[in-house]
């Protein structure tokens, strides 16, 4: 229990805070969301190191700066998005995160047990305003689209065109981009005449696969 205490928990947002984590809602949201339900238990007490870690299907859940640095890019400075599609579920920790700051969220996986077990956890933690798919992410989720954000947590050697098409004007996507191990992480904006897109990391993700899994 000790490594999930809350104790343990305050440390990890305290080592954020010093990487440079300035928006205090995800802070604070990181904070009261207990990653631990999201890895297997073998690995429950690393859970509040900040790490990535296997979550099976030889996928990982990402390391905490890393969803605190995407999810702070993505809520932005001005008005907080309404709508956020995600690409990669996972373990969901990413996608309850998301949950809990905005409206609705909107999350493709293309592993279905994966999928499944994130959905037992939404449950557990009580999020209702999640919506889950099993499907290839890299055609976005046009049904919902467009969106005011959209966070790909998977590195696809570019950009997808789906992704550009479904964000709205004023809305960002964050989306590592590159070669397995070496990517930069893109914000991209859609301006009223097109995109604009700057590098704000360098991160090494598992790849945007194709197809379904
Ligand atoms: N945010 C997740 C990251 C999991 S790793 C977490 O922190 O747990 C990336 C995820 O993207 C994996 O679950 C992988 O199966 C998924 N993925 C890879 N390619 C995909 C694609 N084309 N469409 C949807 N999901 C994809």
């Amino acid at each position: 229990m000790g490594m999930t205490s809350q104790r343990t928990r305050d440390r990890l947002i305290e080592r954020l805070r010093e990487q440079g984590i300035r928006n205090e809602s995800v802070l604070e949201v990181m904070r009261s969301t207990p990653r631990h339900i999201f890895i297997e238990e073998a690995l429950a007490s690393r859970a509040y190191e900040d790490t990535a870690l296997p979550i099976g299907q030889g996928q990982t859940i990402s390391q905490p700066y890393i969803v605190a640095r995407m999810t702070e890019a993505l809520l932005g400075e001005g008005e907080l998005p309404r709508k956020v599609l995600e690409v990669g579920t996972g373990s969901g920790y990413q996608t309850a995160i998301l949950a809990r700051l905005v409206e609705q969220v909107y999350s493709v996986e293309r592993i279905d047990a994966l999928m499944q077990q994130a959905r037992t956890r939404f449950q557990e933690l009580g999020l209702r305003n999640i919506r889950l798919k099993h499907s290839d992410g890299n055609w976005g989720w046009d049904d919902y689209g467009p969106y005011d954000g959209i966070i790909v947590t998977a590195a696809p050697p570019q950009v997808p065109k789906p992704l550009y098409d479904q964000l709205s004007v004023g809305g960002r996507l964050v989306i590592p981009v590159g070669e397995q191990g070496r990517q930069q992480l893109l914000v991209v904006t859609r301006t009223h005449d097109g995109y604009d897109s700057k590098t704000i990391d360098l991160v090494s993700f598992v790849p945007l696969r194709g197809g379904l899994g």
